[in-house]
């Protein structure tokens, strides 16, 4: 299966995607995560990237893009992936599509985790705490949310236009969502 997880930071998508990847035996793919090694690693993607993750800020399309490119053709997206942070923007939407035409294998779903700004921010200040990603600063939490608003929020409409859109309440127990999440798939 061939998923897109799509919510603002801090809706638990990367959270869920670890554990519905799992169930569904393919692999979750975080653009986030792959800066985040890179940057651990001092590649040239990473001294890149971090600029803009640093700061809250879209890292340019082009490399993005590219970088997804690559990593969807390694032999585990075979029987599927699920997407953990792109599409963010519109652009990217275009690259994806463009990708999946190419390798004829279109995208069955994408999943919206909802969650409300207030819960949002606290998560991602307590994230913060626990993790230590120096993204999660206040300030640059705000930005995000902003960059989310603006850049990635106008997706639900496109992806809803598709026909291909569904919503899940990313509010309560991670146990509870995941259920909600499982429903929403198992319903389609
Ligand atoms: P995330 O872990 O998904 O919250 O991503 C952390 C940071 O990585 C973001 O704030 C961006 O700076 C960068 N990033 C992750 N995914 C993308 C993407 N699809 N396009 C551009 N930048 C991204």
């Amino acid at each position: 299966m061939r998923l897109v997880l799509l919510g603002p930071p801090g809706a638990g998508k990367g959270t869920q995607a670890v554990g519905l990847a799992a169930r569904l035996g393919v692999p979750a793919i975080s653009t986030g995560d792959i800066f985040r090694s890179n940057i651990k690693g001092g590649t040239e993607l990473g001294k890149l990237a971090q600029s803009y993750t640093s700061t809250g800020r879209l890292v340019p399309d082009e490399v993005t893009n590219d970088m997804v490119r690559d990593r969807l053709t390694h032999d585990d997206v075979a029987p599927g992936f699920l997407l953990d942070g792109y599409p963010r923007n519109a652009a990217q939407v275009d690259a994806l599509d463009a990708m999946l035409a190419a390798a004829g294998t279109p995208l069955d779903a994408v999943v919206l985790i909802t969650a409300d700004t207030d819960a949002l921010v606290a998560r991602l200040l307590k994230r913060a705490e626990i993790e230590g990603r120096e993204d999660d600063t206040e300030d640059v939490i705000r930005h995000r949310q902003e960059v989310y608003a603006a850049e990635t929020a106008p997706l639900i409409d496109i992806y809803d236009g598709r026909g291909m859109l569904l919503r899940v309440d990313g509010m309560g127990e991670i146990t509870e969502v995941t259920d909600r999440l499982f429903a929403a798939l198992d319903g389609r």
